[in-house]
């Protein structure tokens, strides 16, 4: 039987209007709810290992193109020059001193296999925080702020966990040793575990195939979590000696294996930005890119560099704790480069600004919002930056000016702390290598930061160490 022709026209009007309603509800809910958040977290990467920030020979297009498109802050700081301590900071926006971890003992700087320590519980992180707005909250990659049960990621806000516990290096069969780091990689050397959740899947995980793995884990969070705004932390554990990379990226660069390391981070990226770009969340999705300290020079080839940046990891010299920082989200973030001072510390405040999360309250939070200098490059409300060392403050910046109170230099090739009678004094701006000091020129500068550094000491309240506890 034919339908009369009235009829067709009023069924094809309504299939019409329930497909422009469905279309109209999808793009309402895209652009009415909050945004999503990705922090990529690399570890030990330098301030001088992308070519946007200078490498002569690695490559990192992808990298490139959302420093390009987004903002490249060139004078970014993490909050400690070793991985716990910078960790905790970046999820709590406060100095480690405040949580637990401002290490006392110079071999106890980051939790090892046997420490029973790990972010306080009583700490939120930016999860926690998100989570309270209904957020889908994951992480894929290195945790290092406690294994023991009671301090994994599902205990802080996570809703899922794939990665290593801790570093990459840790637990070395055999016992740990620097010859051993610029041999063949071989992944059977470090028994690090590989966790899902609460369990360990792996052991010793493959490093070899692990930041693909990573990739893909992170693809699949994307995938399952594109109906509701998410939380995606993604804190590599490369390039933190002993590097591997897939076979699919061994030997393409010029700068050897760590070169290739970086090429397949770079891919990594570009893998994180196509997947929003497929799933028409890029212009939703706030994706910051930045790193955990600086180099780990001892490592020698095998580790990264600070490019023009005096020292590494392990240090409060610039090298230690300046890293590259990235903001991408087209359409909000204006693009530009900016060189006010920033720090992972103001990640916390940055994402409650953007997403309308509440900042807790009830604590010292270190970090500002940083938000209106996305939007609308005004500028940065931060202008010092606190260089611990352990429970020492060794420097502070205010503006162009840093002086150094206490002086140390790498890590695992220490030629000793020494205390300065005088304090050391450079403009940044003008002398980013460290290398001319002026504190006879400027007392007014020096004893307006030694103002700055005793208001912020009485601040500090003392509370238990978490690095100790073994
Ligand atoms: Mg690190």
């Amino acid at each position: 039987m034919r339908l009369p022709i009235y009829l067709l026209l009023v069924i094809s009007i309504l299939l019409l209007c329930s497909s422009c309603q469905n279309v109209s509800q999808g793009n309402t809910s895209q652009e009415d709810r909050p945004p999503n958040v990705i922090v990529i977290f690399m570890d030990d990467m330098g301030f001088g290992d992308l070519s946007s920030f200078g490498h002569p020979t690695i490559q990192t297009p992808e990298i490139d193109r959302i420093a390009q498109e987004g903002q490249k802050w060139t004078n970014f700081y993490t909050a400690s020059s070793v991985c716990t301590p910078s960790r905790g900071a970046l999820l709590t926006g406060r100095y480690p001193i405040r949580i637990g971890l401002g290490p006392t003992q110079s071999n106890k700087r980051v939790f090892f296999p046997n420490s029973l320590g790990g972010l306080p519980s009583s700490e939120i992180t930016i999860a926690e925080m998100l989570k309270e707005q209904g957020y889908k909250t994951g992480i894929v990659g290195k945790w290092h702020l406690g294994h023991q049960p009671e301090h994994l990621p599902t205990t802080q806000g996570f809703d899922s966990y794939y990665g290593i516990p801790y570093s990459n290096d840790m637990d070395p069969v055999g016992g740990w040793k620097l010859e051993s780091f610029f041999m063949k990689p071989d992944h059977n050397k470090w028994n690090v575990p590989l966790m899902q959740d609460e369990e360990i899947i792996e052991r010793p995980a493959n490093q070899h195939t692990i930041t693909k793995r990573y990739t893909e884990k992170a693809l699949e969070f994307i995938e399952e979590n594109k109906a509701d705004p998410f939380f995606l932390y993604f804190p590599h554990s490369m390039v933190h000696t002993p590097i591997f990379a897939h076979k699919d990226f061994v030997g393409k660069s010029p700068r050897g294996l760590y070169g290739d390391v970086m090429a397949e981070i770079d891919w990594s990226v570009g893998q994180v930005i196509g997947k929003l770009e497929d799933l028409n969340l890029d212009k939703n999705t706030l994706v910051v890119f930045t790193s955990d300290n600086g180099p780990w020079l001892v490592m020698r080839e095998t580790g990264g560099s600070a490019g023009l940046l005096a020292d590494g990891k392990g240090t409060t010299w610039e090298g230690g704790m300046r890293v590259p920082g990235i903001f991408y989200m087209p359409g909000t973030v204006q693009s530009g480069t900016i060189t006010d001072i920033g720090s992972t510390l103001d990640l916390l405040p940055t994402i409650a600004s953007m997403t309308g999360a509440t900042v807790p309250e009830d604590r010292t939070i270190d970090g500002y919002d940083l938000s209106d200098v996305l939007k609308n490059k005004s500028s940065s409300p931060r202008d010092h930056m606190i260089y611990y060392r352990n429970q020492d403050v060794y420097a502070v910046r205010k503006g162009e000016y840093k002086a150094h109170y206490i002086t140390e230099t790498c890590y695992a090739l220490d030629t000793g702390r020494e205390e300065l009678e005088e304090p050391l004094l450079y403009n940044l701006n003008v002398d980013p290598s460290e290398k001319y000091n002026h504190a006879s020129d400027h007392p007014d500068v020096l004893s307006d930061l030694a103002t700055l550094v005793a208001e912020h000491k009485i601040s500090v309240k003392s509370v238990p160490n978490e690095l100790n506890k073994y």
